[in-house]
């Protein structure tokens, strides 16, 4: 185990740090969170502004991050949330200034952009599963598809090039929206990925069998546009990305697929995560957290720290094994861990 990076024991480093500022959200969307909600985390168990900055000091300067994102929950509903993205902004590690991206559902990203922006964000993605306002509704359990189109828009106004769009398609749902968004985010600039739904929602509702593959669709994106594959490195990044020539219609423009169940990434995976209440989990799928917040609470040196941190992620494991028979869904939701 290096000082000064997060290594593990099949040789990947963590490059990438994913921060969830909260486990709460304004939307429902079915494949992440049932739609009573769920038993929120009390707020003394949640990390402060400063304390998440400290953690975030910590990873970038002693464990060798270079990129944070911050999700959640929604991260938008963090009130500090510009304190801390000014926080991480103002963090020099060995690769520099970290990168700083957020991923939301874009509800009120119209009325905080300016204040993120000049806090030091980078980059944004915004989740959008339907243009159809009906089936929006449906997917989110909220009619709230203005509101995120707004915030797509002023974060594309604000500079933050290219926005990304998260989309998850679910069988029998919103299939019939898979073309329409990529022509929507071609005709935009924005950049879209489609991501397949992993079983990290609402315990027991995940089926393999109803899932929408990437294969899938890729071949419904081919019967409507000319794709080819852009070659080159993929490096840690999860998606797959095609090109789609311009035609009379629309522009050309990249898009992505990411097969996170059928050709999973893991062996080149380099994240961590650190939920809103401190918890260091080496993978989205782990059963093991690491309670940091117990030694940042303890009066625990940045070393300390550094040190608690290098041996969680030690331990991650070779791969997130849903395809193996003994596959357990994690005790928490997608929205409770940080997607
Ligand atoms: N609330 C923010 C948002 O929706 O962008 C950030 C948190 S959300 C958990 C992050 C991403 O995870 C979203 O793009 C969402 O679509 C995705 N996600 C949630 N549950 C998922 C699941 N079961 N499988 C695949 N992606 C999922
Ligand atoms: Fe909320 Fe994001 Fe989960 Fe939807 S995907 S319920 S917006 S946390």
């Amino acid at each position: 185990m290096l000082l000064g990076q997060l290594a593990d024991r099949y040789g990947r480093v963590a490059r990438d740090l994913r921060v969830s500022l909260t486990d709460r959200c304004n939307l429902r969307c079915s494949y992440c969170m049932p739609a009573e909600g769920l038993p929120w985390l009390p707020t003394e168990e949640t990390l402060t502004d400063d304390e998440v900055v400290r953690l975030i000091r910590v990873a970038v300067e002693h464990g060798g991050i270079t990129r944070v994102r911050f999700t959640g929950g929604e991260p938008l509903l963090r009130r500090g949330l510009e304190h801390i993205v000014a926080g991480a902004a103002s963090l020099v590690g060995s690769a520099g200034r970290p990168e700083l991206a957020l991923t939301t559902n874009g509800l009120g990203l119209d009325r905080r952009i300016g204040g993120l922006v000049r806090a030091g964000l980078d980059r944004v993605n915004v989740s959008l599963d339907s243009l159809d306002r009906a089936r929006y509704a449906q997917l989110a359990r909220r009619d709230r598809l203005d509101d995120v189109l707004a915030g797509i828009l002023a974060a594309d106004q604000a500079g933050l090039r290219p926005v990304k769009i998260n989309s998850v398609v679910l069988r029998g749902t919103n299939e019939q929206d898979v073309v329409p968004l990529a022509r929507f985010c071609l005709e935009r600039g924005y950049e879209l990925r489609f991501i397949e739904q992993m079983p990290l929602g609402p315990q027991g509702e995940w089926r393999r069998d109803d899932m929408v593959t990437a294969d899938e669709v890729l071949a419904m994106l081919g019967g409507a546009f000319t794709l080819s594959p852009v070659d080159g490195p993929r490096g840690p990044a999860p998606a797959a990305l095609w090109q789609v020539a311009p035609d009379t219609t629309q522009p050309g423009g990249r898009l992505g697929v990411i097969a996170s169940v059928t050709k999973p990434f893991c062996g080149g995976c380099d994240r961590t995560r650190l939920t809103a209440d401190g918890q260091i989990r080496s993978c989205l799928f782990s059963r093991q957290e690491t309670d940091l917040r117990a030694v940042l609470r303890g009066g625990g040196s940045d070393e300390d720290l550094a040190q608690a941190w290098r041996l969680a992620q030690w331990g991650k494991p070779p791969a997130h094994g849903i395809d193996e028979p003994g596959f357990h869904q994690p005790g928490r939701t997608m929205s409770a861990i940080g997607g």
